[in-house]
C-alpha cells in the first residue's frame, strides 16, 4: 500500500480525543475516510461469510432472538469480555475479515489521499496499511467527561474503557503526528488540523515529484 497513489493516514487515539471530529476535518478537505469501526460492522453484516464465521464458532445465541441472521452485539460483547479465549477466537475471525475489507475501500478511494480512523490501530496491526500515523491525545479526565457526555455512560464505564486502551505514551512514541486536543471548543481543532493537511499534501507532492502544495 504503500507509495503516493494510495497515500495513506493512520488517525488513532484513545476513546474521546477527537479522532472522529478530525476525520470530519479530513473529509471536508476530500479525502477518503475508512473507519475501523465500520468496516468491523460490515463484515458481520447479515448474510455475510464473517457473521457465518461468528455464528458457527460462538453459536446463535450471539444472535438476535437467537435467528441466526444478524448478531446481537450487545450478547458477543458480554461473551468474549468474561473470557479471554473467545475473545481471542474472534479477533482470530474478524482480523483477516477486516484487514481485507480495509485493502479493498483503500484500492476503491477516490480521495486526495486516505485517512484511515482506527482506535486499534496498532493492536490489530492496521499500522502496516499506513505511510505515516497521527495520533490524538488528550488528559484521561478529558476522555472521561467527554465519553460521559457523548454516550451518556457513568463514570466507572467511561474509565473502565480508557483504562483497558493502550497507555497513551505507547501509542505517541509509535506516532509520527501527535495532536492535543485540549483546546475548549471540537471547533478549535480545525486550524491545527488544516495545517497537517497542507503538510502532507507536501509530503505526497514530494513522493510524486510535484511541487509543493504551497502554504495558502
Ligand atoms: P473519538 O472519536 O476519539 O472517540 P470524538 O471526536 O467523538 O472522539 O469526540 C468525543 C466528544 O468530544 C465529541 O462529543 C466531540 O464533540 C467532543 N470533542 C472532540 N474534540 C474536542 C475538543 N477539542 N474540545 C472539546 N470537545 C471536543
Amino acid at each position: 500500500m504503500k507509495g503516493c497513489k494510495n497515500w495513506i493516514l493512520g488517525l488513532t487515539g484513545g476513546i474521546g480525543t477527537g479522532k472522529s471530529t478530525v476525520s470530519n476535518f479530513f473529509r471536508s478537505y476530500g479525502c477518503t475516510v475508512i473507519n475501523s469501526d465500520t468496516v468491523a460492522r460490515m463484515v458481520v453484516a447479515p448474510g455475510t461469510p464473517g457473521l457465518a464465521e461468528v455464528v458457527k464458532a460462538f453459536g446463535v445465541s450471539v444472535t438476535e432472538n437467537g435467528r441466526g441472521l444478524s448478531l446481537d452485539r450487545r450478547a458477543l460483547r458480554e461473551l468474549v469480555f468474561s473470557d479471554a479465549a473467545s475473545l481471542e477466537r474472534l479477533n482470530r475471525i474478524m482480523y483477516p475479515l477486516i484487514m481485507a475489507e480495509m485493502k479493498k475501500q483503500i484500492l476503491a478511494a477516490s480521495g486526495v489521499y486516505t485517512v484511515v480512523e482506527a482506535p486499534l490501530l496498532f493492536e490489530y496491526g492496521v499500522e502496516s496499511l499506513t505511510d505515516r500515523i497521527l495520533c490524538m491525545v488528550s488528559d484521561t479526565e478529558t476522555q472521561i467527561q467527554r465519553t460521559m457526555e457523548r454516550d451518556h455512560c457513568s463514570r466507572d464505564i467511561a474509565r473502565s474503557i480508557v483504562e483497558k486502551q493502550m497507555p497513551q505514551d505507547e501509542r505517541m512514541r509509535r506516532s509520527h503526528d501527535i495532536i492535543r486536543s485540549n483546546m475548549p471548543r471540537p471547533e478549535d481543532l480545525e486550524p491545527v488540523i488544516k495545517k497537517l493537511h497542507l503538510k502532507y499534501l507536501d509530503i505526497i507532492a514530494g513522493i510524486s515529484g510535484n511541487a509543493p502544495s504551497g502554504q495558502s
